[in-house]
């Protein structure tokens, strides 16, 4: 691994994903810039970096060009849950495209390798399972999820052409569904929403009979990945699908939260989203062969620390 120090930018870093991959970045001796508009992440989550020397933070919307100086680019800015990722989804369709576009300009401008966080979505409701990198997917491009699939697909579309075009270093994660400390409360997604609910002895949501799949992969072993990815030699570019390839029924997950919270919620089930995936597990040989990785958190141990957070921030007894 390349130790020596750079001067690194992640766009989306007050984020869930954003904030782990700051934190360890400058644990690995790297001055940060964080980039934010705060619209899904929280100062919260960058409250501990804030004092740190190499740490920066600037508010910033990335569909307006920005003017820095670095040498690597994470762009992970982007609503990441469909509840959030659909409440404006034309601001959605800009965040992907437009960041996607002013944040590879900076990249070309300053000849600095360039990272960016795309998504399982780009399968879709996939009719290839497991999937792997060269399924083109299965995606509606007109339905309410679209903003956020086909944002992810262009700016994959975008990445390459500068890559063909100005010759640009870039490396493009697939990243499956993850989760872990940080996630926000009302985020929205399953494994927030289940241990939240656990914990207030609320009912369960399980949207549809619960018999959709997905695999989980705890943040520590993503960040891990990412930090991989981008070390690698510039003659790789990805797309490489980084998740953790154990898969699960969603009523299975709902379960195993209730029984981890020692909790007494009881399940409901609500009607399923417009075209929600029914099964989704990654491929990941290739990141096997590229970055040596593999997950070593499994889903109760993940589950725990998780669980764990959320007890600390509720003050739960
Ligand atoms: P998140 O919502 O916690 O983080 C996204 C961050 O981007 C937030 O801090 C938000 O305020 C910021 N942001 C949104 N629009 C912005 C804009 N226009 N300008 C500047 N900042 C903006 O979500 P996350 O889970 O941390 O996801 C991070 C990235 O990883 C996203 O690009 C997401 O699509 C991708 N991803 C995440 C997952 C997952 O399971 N967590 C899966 C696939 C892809
Ligand atoms: N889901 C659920 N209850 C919830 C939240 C989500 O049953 O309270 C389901 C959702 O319909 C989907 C799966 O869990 O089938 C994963 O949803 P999430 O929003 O976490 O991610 P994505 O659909 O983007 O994979």
């Amino acid at each position: 691994m390349d130790r020596h120090p750079k001067r690194i930018l992640v766009t989306g870093g007050a984020g869930f994903l954003g904030s782990h991959l700051c934190e360890r970045l400058l644990a690995d001796g790297h001055d940060v810039l964080c980039v934010d508009n705060y619209f899904t992440g929280t100062k919260g989550n960058i409250v501990p970096l804030l004092g740190h020397p190499r740490f920066e933070l600037l508010r910033h919307d990335v569909t307006f060009p920005l003017y820095v100086e670095v040498d690597e680019i994470y762009n992970l800015a982007c609503p990441a849950s469909p509840i959030h990722y659909q409440h404006d989804p034309v601001q959605t369709t800009k965040t992907s495209v437009h960041g996607a576009i002013n944040m590879l300009g900076l990249a070309k401008r300053l000849r600095a390798k360039i990272f960016q966080a795309s998504t399982s979505e780009v399968y879709g409701d996939p009719a290839v399972h497991p999937q792997t990198e060269a399924y083109w997917g299965h995606v509606n491009p007109i339905g309410p999820r679209s903003c956020y699939d086909e944002g992810k697909r262009c700016a994959e579309t975008l990445f390459f052409d500068y890559h063909r075009q100005h010759r640009l270093r870039v490396k493009v994660a697939r990243i499956f569904n993850t989760y872990g400390p940080r996630m926000h409360p009302d985020d929205g997604r399953v494994v927030s929403n289940f241990i939240v609910q656990a914990l207030k002895n609320e009912p369960i949501t399980i949207y549809g009979d619960g018999r959709q799949t997905r695999a989980f992969c705890y943040v520590d072993d993503m960040i891990e990945a990412f930090v991989r990815l981008m070390d690698t030699p510039d003659d790789v570019t990805g797309p490489v699908n980084l998740g953790n390839p154990h898969e699960f029924a969603i009523g299975d997950l709902a379960q195993k939260v209730v029984t981890l919270c020692g909790s007494r919620s009881t399940i409901i089930h609500l009607p399923l989203p417009v075209d929600d995936p029914r099964q989704r597990r990654p491929d990941i040989s290739l990141a096997g062969q590229i970055l040596n990785w593999h997950p070593t958190v499994d889903l109760d141990a993940g589950l725990e620390r998780t669980i764990g957070y959320f007890d600390a921030l509720f003050g739960t007894p």
